[in-house]
Formats: C-alpha cells, sequence, structure tokens
C-alpha cells in the first residue's frame, strides 16, 4: 500500500471515533493543517454523536458498527456521506486502497476484528487498542510481518519507550531517519523497560477498604480522562497487566525485562535503561494527544496541540516499587505475557465481563482481578490457537465469568 503523496493529506480510519481516544485524535487531526484528514469515522451506538463530527470533519465513509443502533440522525448525511452498518462495514471502510492509517481506538476485545483488517490489508495500525495485542499479539506481529503492515503505539507507555529507544540509532544512520523503523531491532541494548503506572485511585487506600470502595470512586482518577473501562483496568491495575503484554509484543522482549514503577504524577511516561546503565525517559503532561499525533505521523516531531509542562513551577516527581498484593493483576500480567498463546483472550474476556458487573454493580471492586485469576486457572491452555479458536476461546470465558458471577 502506497501512503499519500507528500503534499496530499494523510488519510486516517478513526475506529472509535466517539470515545476518549477518537475526540483526541480528532484534536489532533484539526491541529494538523491538513496534514492529516478524517476520511473514515466509525461509532457503535452513539449516532447523534457520529453525525455532529461528520459535519464537522467531513469523512467519506462513516460506520455504525451495531446494526442495531438508531439510524435516524444519519438520514440527511446520506445524501452526502456513504454510511456503512455493522462489522461488515468497518471490515471494506477499513481495507479501502484510499486509507493510509488506521487508528484502532475501539475499546475492548471488539478491537481485535478492525486491528486484523487493517493488517490484513497491510495498512499502517496507530495502536490504542492494547486489548488487541492482549487476545493476539503473536498472530497480529505476523500478520504485520507477511502484509506489509506496522503497527505503531498510542499507548503513552509505548510510545515513550518508542521514543527513548529512538535515542540509540545505529552510527550511519541518517539523523532522525530511525524514529520510525523497527524499535524492536534495539532490543539487544536493552536491560529493561520501566512502564509507569500513576497507582490509580486506591494506591494508599487501607487494603480493607478495597472491599466497598464506590463506582464512582473507581472511576476518579488522579490524572488521566479516560473512557470507563480503562479507567476501571487503571484502578485494579490491569491496565498495567495488559501493558506488560502489550510491551511484549511491541517490543519483542521477555516478560522478565518489563519492569512497572508507580510514579503518581504521570509526568515520566515511561522509561529504557539500556545495557550501559543509562536510563532514557520521555515525559510530558498526561495528555493522549501527543502519543496519538506521533503514531498518525509516523512517529515524526511535529508541533502538538495538547499543553506542554509548566516550568515556572515546582514539581517533585516520585517513583515507588508497586505493591503487588494491593495490585495482583501485575504478577498476572507477567504470567499470562510469560505464557501467551489462549491466555491473554481468556483473561481480557474475564475482565470485560467482570467490569462491566462491577459497574452495573453487581460485584465488589476488589473481587475483578480475582475472577480473572480463576477464569485462567481453570481454562484448558492453547499455545497456538487460531483466530478462530481465540474467538470461540474469548466467548466461553465471557460465558463462564458470567456463570461465576451469578452463582
Ligand atoms: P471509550 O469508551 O471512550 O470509547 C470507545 C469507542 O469504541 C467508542 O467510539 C465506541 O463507540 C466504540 N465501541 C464500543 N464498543 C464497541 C464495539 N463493540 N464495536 C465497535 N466499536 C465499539 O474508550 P477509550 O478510553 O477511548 O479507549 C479506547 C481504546 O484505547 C481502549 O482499548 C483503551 O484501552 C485504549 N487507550 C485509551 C486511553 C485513553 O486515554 N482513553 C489511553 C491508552 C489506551
Ligand atoms: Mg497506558
Amino acid at each position: 500500500m502506497k501512503e499519500s503523496q507528500k503534499d496530499e493529506p494523510r488519510r486516517i480510519a478513526v475506529l472509535g471515533a466517539t470515545g476518549s481516544i477518537g475526540a483526541s485524535a480528532l484534536d489532533v487531526i484539526a491541529a494538523s493543517g491538513g496534514r492529516l484528514a478524517a476520511a473514515v469515522l466509525t461509532a457503535h451506538r452513539q449516532t447523534a454523536k457520529l453525525a455532529g463530527l461528520a459535519r464537522r470533519f467531513r469523512p467519506e465513509t462513516l460506520v455504525v458498527t451495531d446494526p442495531e443502533a438508531d439510524r435516524a440522525p444519519l438520514a440527511e448525511l446520506e445524501r452526502t456521506t456513504r454510511v456503512l452498518y455493522g462489522p461488515e462495514g468497518l471490515d471494506e471502510a477499513v481495507s479501502s486502497p484510499e486509507i493510509d492509517v488506521v487508528l484502532a481506538a475501539i475499546v475492548g476485545g471488539a478491537g481485535l476484528r478492525g486491528s486484523w483488517r487493517a493488517l490484513e490489508a497491510g495498512k499502517t495500525l496507530a495502536l490504542a487498542n492494547k486489548e488487541s495485542l492482549v487476545l493476539a499479539g503473536s498472530l497480529l506481529f505476523d500478520l504485520a510481518r507477511k502484509n506489509g503492515g506496522r503497527i505503531l503505539p498510542v499507548d503513552s507507555e509505548h510510545s515513550a519507550i518508542w521514543q527513548a529507544l529512538a535515542s540509540c540509532r545505529p552510527a550511519e544512520t541518517p539523523y532522525g531517519a530511525s524514529c520510525g523503523s523497527d524499535p524492536a531491532e534495539r532490543k539487544d541494548l536493552v536491560r529493561r523497560l520501566i512502564l509507569t503506572a500513576s497507582g490509580g485511585p486506591f494506591r494508599n487506600k487501607p487494603l480493607d477498604e478495597l472491599r466497598r470502595v464506590t463506582v464512582g470512586e473507581a472511576l476518579a482518577h488522579p490524572t488521566w480522562k479516560m473512557g470507563k473501562k480503562i479507567t476501571i483496568d487503571s484502578a485494579t491495575m490491569m491496565n498495567k497487566a495488559f501493558e506488560i503484554i502489550e510491551a511484549r509484543w511491541l517490543f519483542d522482549l521477555p516478560p522478565e525485562k518489563i519492569g512497572v514503577v508507580i510514579h503518581p504524577q504521570s509526568i515520566i511516561h515511561s522509561m529504557v535503561e539500556f545495557v550501559d546503565g543509562a536510563v532514557i525517559a520521555q515525559m510530558g503532561t498526561p495528555d493522549m494527544r501527543l502519543p496519538i499525533q506521533l503514531a498518525l505521523c509516523g512517529m515524526e516531531r511535529r508541533r502538538c496541540p495538547a499543553p506542554s509542562l509548566d516550568w515556572s513551577r515546582a514539581r517533585a516527581l516520585e517513583l515507588f516499587p508497586p505493591d503487588e498484593e494491593r495490585f495482583p493483576a501485575i504478577p498476572l500480567g507477567r504470567r499470562v505475557a510469560r505464557d501467551g498463546g489462549s491466555a491473554g483472550a481468556v483473561v481480557n474476556a474475564a475482565n470485560e465481563v467482570a467490569v462491566a458487573a462491577f459497574l452495573a454493580g453487581k460485584i465488589p471492586f476488589h473481587k475483578i482481578t480475582g475472577i480473572c485469576q480463576s477464569i485462567l486457572e481453570h481454562h484448558q491452555f492453547e499455545q497456538e490457537p487460531s483466530l478462530e479458536r481465540l474467538f470461540e476461546l474469548d466467548r466461553q470465558a465471557r460465558t463462564e465469568t458470567q456463570t461465576w458471577i451469578s452463582d
């Protein structure tokens, strides 16, 4: 697939345009001075919101992935804009030859289909949907290699690591050229990756009080403003578990080389310690627009609409080792990263069902990670499941988790 010519805008398909990452991505596109264009916007059910975005960004194609969604808000737009419905509509829009970059910003395992189709069509995949790699990291990288696609990180930690890795280019590489090349090629120079984590709202809460935290408390993230599901994942630290798995695939490193530190200020977005002992960190305000922009622009540096750090203000940056008794999701994530195979699909499915149950007031907060552990313990591990088999295991794990919750 040929990318747009230099003076033409790079054409972006924003999957999950009505979400939190979608909004930040559209901000980046609006501020790009015509370098980036929103060619496809997708939403699951929020058709009125999608119609508003379509009037502002004028994409050629809209996709509503839930075929049952209310179509009325899009009726007028259908005269001028192609509107597709259902998952097949998403397949069609993503694989169109007109698209240069697919931004995967759908939440949960539902995002895997779009990521898969994008790589099947040899596109550049700007990946926010970490669940795609949790479910099927190995298969997605095989697919990217086979069809000439690439996966660029959007998650702030992985973007930080990518930027830090770009600091150790081979001497003969022209300045700047290494930034977009495969950072996994530098893995021999890495002693360890250090993912930072804010620790969420319950970092200091007495352990026995975790049983009684409310949905509102769990949704009050101290530093980041995000969609509901990832906000709960941040409170349990399942988000960090998923990021260990994500890093394992993106940077092709074993989980022993992927550490986690608690950094409550969310200024250091992650670090790389190299074999010579140098530690390179990337810092900035907690704002997703920079990592999104880097991924949409092939990791090139440009002006960004995100605010910069205020250096006139005194600030302290703290770093603590995580308490794994408080956050058992971290060792769970390391284990899933080591095992690979079917483990990620099962844990992800159990987590989605458990988080939805917590949000609906059906289970207490402290049970979420335990449910994921139990479902993982009881599943029959498979080393090399196909994509179809992963979807089947995902469905089974969802049903088992539902049963576990209702018992
Ligand atoms: P969100 O809940 O705000 O938005 C989700 C989007 O996905 C919406 O556009 C929604 O219409 C769409 N969607 C929901 N269910 C769908 C389905 N079944 N099929 C198709 N589309 C569906 O979520 P978010 O916070 O923007 O997160 C999106 C992804 O990015 C997640 O995987 C998350 O882990 C990742 N991420 C988010 C942030 C952040 O700051 N929000 C940071 C890093 C990574
Ligand atoms: Mg992150």
